[in-house]
Order: C-alpha cells, then sequence, then structure tokens
C-alpha cells in the first residue's frame, strides 16, 4: 500500500564551554570518573544553579544561525522524572519560554533544496552517565554512575515535521553538524556525545493526517539514524497496511546487533513531567543590541557561501555544494584562488577530484595538507603554462602530497617538464616508427588501434613527458608521410 513517512528530528548538542551550565566545573571530555563534579551539578540539597552567560551566547548565535526569533526573555523550568543519573529529580530545562522559536535551514537534499522548519531550540542540562555491569558468576550484576557529564549546557534543536526520508534525515542532520561547528558552538563529535540526535517517525496515507509517532532514542552515527529510521518505516508502514497503525506514541531504541528498533515504553506526556518554572533562576532578559551585535559578527555560513560560489565563480550547482560544505575545503579553495590566474573551475576540479581522493585514501582532510595552496595554485600554473602535462601533474600532485615539497622543485629535480618541441618529438615518433614495425603495418592495415600502442611507446620512452596533442598531430603526419612512401607518390 501507498504511505507517506514523515520524520522530525530533536538533535541535542553540547555547546563548547569552559564550565558547566550552572557551576564552575570544567567540561574536558574524559576526564577520570566523578573528577568534574561539585555540590550545585551533583543535585546536593542546599546548593543553586547560576547560569552560565557563554552558554546563552552560543545559544543565540546558533539561533540566529537558523533563522529563529530570539527571546526577549526566555525562562526555565523543571522537567521531573526519576533515574540514578539525574541525581536532583529533575532535569532543568526551557519548557514554557525557549530561547528562540520559528527559525528554518536551507538543505540541499538530493532532490532539490528546501527549507526545512526548526519549531524551537532550547537551553538545557545534560544528565550523568550510567555504565552497566552485567551478572557474573561471583556477582549479581550492578551499574556505576559518572556524574562529569552531569551539568553539561545542551541545546536542543527541534525540527518540525518536514523530513520525508531517512535519507532526508541524514543530510537534515548533517547539514546543522556542519552549520553548528562552523559556529564554533559546539565541536560535533558525535562518538564523544556532543552531537546527538533523538529522530521521530510515523506514516500515514498520502492526504490524511500524520499518524502517532514513536521516537527513535540514542541513535550515535548517521549510519545508525539511517538504519533505524528505515527500519521504523517499513515496520510502521506493515502495520498501517494491516489495518492496524499505531494507537500510541512509543520510544524505541537501535539495536545495531539485531539491526532492528527495539520497544523500550510508551511515551510520556507533557503533562507526566509536571513541568513548572525552575524558582531558583530568574527569567533571562536578553538584551536586544547584544543579539544584534552576535548577528553581525556571524561567519560566513555553508549556505551563503554556496550561493557566492555560484555567483561569484560560477561553479557548477555540485562543485558549489561540495566545496561550501567544508570549511577547510572551501578556504583552501579560496586560497588557492588568491595565487592562481586560471579557471575558478579548474581548481574545484583538482580539489575533488585529485586530492580529495588522496585525502580519503589517508582518511585526513584539507587541514592536514602538508602542501599549501600557493603550491597547488603552482602546480595548475605549470600546467596551464604547457610545461607540464595532465599525467605529470597527477603525479607532481601525489608526491606533494607525499612530502610536501613545491611543484617546482620536483618538476625540475626529477625532469619532468613537458617536451613541446616538435623536432624533439618527431625524433621520438621516428625512433618508435623504426622499431615498432609490425604496429605501423598494423595500422596500415586499417587496425586504428596501433595508434594508441604507438603513443604509448613514445610516452614510455619520455616518462609520459611529451606533449600529448603535438605527438597525436606528429605521429599521425609521420605516418601518412611513411603510407605515402609506400604507394610511391613521394
Ligand atoms: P516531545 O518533546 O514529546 O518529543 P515535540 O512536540 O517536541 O515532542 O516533538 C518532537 C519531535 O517530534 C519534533 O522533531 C517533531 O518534528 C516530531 N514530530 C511531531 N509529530 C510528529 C509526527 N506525527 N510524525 C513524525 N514526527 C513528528
Ligand atoms: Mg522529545
Ligand atoms: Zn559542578
Amino acid at each position: 500500500m501507498n504511505y507517506e513517512t514523515v520524520i522530525g528530528l530533536e538533535v541535542h548538542v553540547q555547546l563548547k564551554t569552559k564550565s558547566k551550565l550552572w557551576c564552575g566545573c570544567a567540561t574536558t571530555f574524559g576526564a577520570a570518573p566523578n573528577s568534574q563534579v561539585c555540590p550545585v551539578c551533583l543535585g546536593l540539597p542546599g546548593s543553586l544553579p547560576v547560569l552560565n552567560q557563554k552558554a546563552v551566547e552560543l545559544g543565540v548565535r546558533t539561533g540566529l544561525a537558523l533563522n529563529c526569533t530570539i527571546a526577549v526573555c526566555c525562562r526555565f523550568d523543571r522537567k521531573q522524572y526519576f533515574y540514578p543519573d539525574l541525581p536532583k529529580g529533575y532535569q532543568i530545562t526551557q519548557f514554557h519560554q525557549p530561547l528562540g522559536r520559528g527559525g528554518w535551514v536551507e538543505v540541499p537534499f538530493a532532490a532539490g533544496q528546501r527549507r526545512v522548519g526548526i519549531t524551537e531550540i532550547h537551553l538545557e542540562e545534560e544528565a550523568g552517565r550510567t555504565a552497566h555491569f552485567p551478572p557474573e558468576a561471583d556477582n549479581p550484576g550492578y551499574s556505576l554512575v559518572d556524574y562529569n557529564r552531569s551539568g553539561l549546557p545542551l541545546l536542543e534543536i527541534v525540527t518540525a515535521p518536514e523530513l520525508r526520508s531517512p535519507e532526508e534525515a541524514r543530510t537534515m542532520l548533517e547539514t546543522l553538524k556542519v552549520l553548528l561547528e562552523e559556529l564554533e558552538v559546539t565541536d560535533g563529535k558525535m562518538e564523544e556525545g556532543s552531537l546527538r540526535c533523538d529522530a521521530n517517525l510515523s506514516v500515514h496515507r498520502p492526504g490524511e493526517p500524520l499518524g502517532k509517532r514513536v521516537e527513535l532514542k540514542n541513535l550515535n552515527s548517521f549510519r545508525a539514524m539511517e538504519a533505524a529510521l528505515a527500519f521504523e518505516a517499513g515496520r510502521q508502514g506493515v502495520l498501517l497496511t494491516n489495518g492496524a497503525p499505531l494507537d500510541r506514541e512509543e520510544a524505541r531504541t537501535w539495536n545495531e546487533a539485531k539491526r532492528k528498533t527495539v520497544f523500550m515504553r510508551f511515551k510520556e506526556q507533557a503533562t507526566d513531567y509536571r513541568y513548572f518554572p525552575e524558582p531558583d533562576l530568574p527569567p533571562v532578559s536578553i538584551d536586544g543590541q547584544w543579539v544584534e551585535r552576535l548577528a553581525a559578527g556571524l561567519p560566513e555560513l555553508p549556505e551563503a557561501r554556496r550561493g557566492r560560489y555560484l555567483r561569484e565563480f560560477r561553479l557548477p550547482a555540485d562543485d558549489a555544494l561540495l566545496l561550501s560544505k567544508n570549511k577547510a575545503a572551501a578556504v583552501f579553495f579560496e586560497a588557492v584562488l588568491g595565487f592562481y590566474n586560471g579557471e575558478a573551475k579548474t581548481v574545484s576540479n583538482w580539489m575533488l577530484g585529485d586530492v580529495t581522493r588522496l585525502l580519503k585514501e589517508e582518511k585526513i582532510g584539507f587541514t592536514d595538507l602538508k602542501f599549501g595552496p600557493e603550491d597547488l595554485a603552482a602546480l595548475l600554473s605549470f600546467l596551464d603554462r604547457n610545461e607540464i602535462s595532465g599525467k605529470i601533474a597527477k603525479i607532481v600532485l601525489a608526491e606533494m602530497f607525499q612530502t610536501g615539497t613545491p611543484p617546482a622543485a620536483i618538476i625540475h629535480a626529477r625532469g619532468l617538464f613537458q617536451i613541446n618541441d616538435p623536432q624533439a618529438i618527431k625524433a621520438l615518433v621516428l625512433e618508435t616508427l623504426a622499431a615498432n614495425g609490425e604496429a605501423v603495418r598494423a595500422y596500415k592495415s586499417g587496425k586504428e588501434k596501433a595508434v594508441a600502442f604507438l603513443v604509448g611507446d613514445v610516452m614510455r620512452k619520455s616518462k609520459g613527458r611529451v606533449n600529448p596533442e603535438l605527438l597525436d598531430r606528429i605521429l599521425k603526419f609521420e605516418l601518412a608521410v611513411d603510407e605515402i612512401k609506400d604507394i610511391g607518390l613521394d
């Protein structure tokens, strides 16, 4: 049966602050368990939270980049539930008056670019981390709690339910991740938990209202998210087809080993949490001029950059997207153009082609390159001046990549200059023709392919240095001369 899938994301971003949201404890990742804690983040009675201004600043920057309306006044609320990683018995979050509302992001989906709504962004505190140890012969199993993460500043970004497939959800999360990294509000490391995502999915028949949703928790990689959503869409699709669609919202989790989603619990309703305004924190009034200053200080973001690449450099859409969404690539690209007089598209071709391939092989990024933008510019200029061939340029690039040696040094040291002198090329061609009588005869009997063999021979002898266009013309000319001799016209 025909059904449509709808997905909305709740993205938790750990804001890059030196200290936690309510106390002065450090936020360093990987410290010894419970070494970065104090009475406030341990939730001890009598301790009082004090809001970290930097977290608000990073939240506002994010809200501005997501085109949200920033609240004039925001407040904090208590969300009550019990779990050992939450020693206070409630999480301080924003429920009634979040930091920002009503934004959107432009997302370059495979099917074309589209705006996705951002319902709201709000600040909240992180919980601790529980490690479960299963039963063994001599003990019944136990759990340990590390409160280092307790009280870390999080920004939750809630998207509208406007994503239509697992692929779109993935593209959305990738777009957000890049944006947040460029804003320098988070380090975005999914493997360290500083970027996490819950995904909500429902299915419905075309034209009918949205179905009941499942919230998928703990999706800690792009792959897990896409796989979980794909499984869930299929599962709910079957339920709908069988006439038994979901009648209650559930939270489920992704089981990587079984490659399926597993039921966790039915979803609480907001009333179950007994939200109420946090009495220990006053409302926060957000100064409009401060927000304006933060807006003026935002860097150029990938979307704006992509538009500029299309206009300013006339790059094809794919090139503009690939270069603009990777900040390191964008910085490198523009730096090369500063040293290079040729076409922007040539730089883009090399960067997205050979350079990217080399980077992928080594699993590194543009910031790790051993050569600089001026070196790539120099290499492309050698090519433009016809001083080296395209083939040789690739060889030079590979050496630049391995050693960081500037191209001029490599080309001089290894004698890689292109042979452009027609007399020199003619001499090489005649030598080849004389030594390969059989190929020459094959050519004359109509085997056009023999030309490729002869070209290959000249290239081998010259270590690929002969100007390929001149070679082609001179070789064909000499073959014709040879034939004319045969006929006796000569
Ligand atoms: P909660 O905080 O209880 O999870 P929200 O109303 O904040 O609920 O919604 C959270 C997410 O669920 C949002 O990302 C939203 O886009 C998504 N969502 C809401 N309704 C649906 C639906 N019917 N199908 C899919 N996603 C939905
Ligand atoms: Mg939720
Ligand atoms: Zn603390």
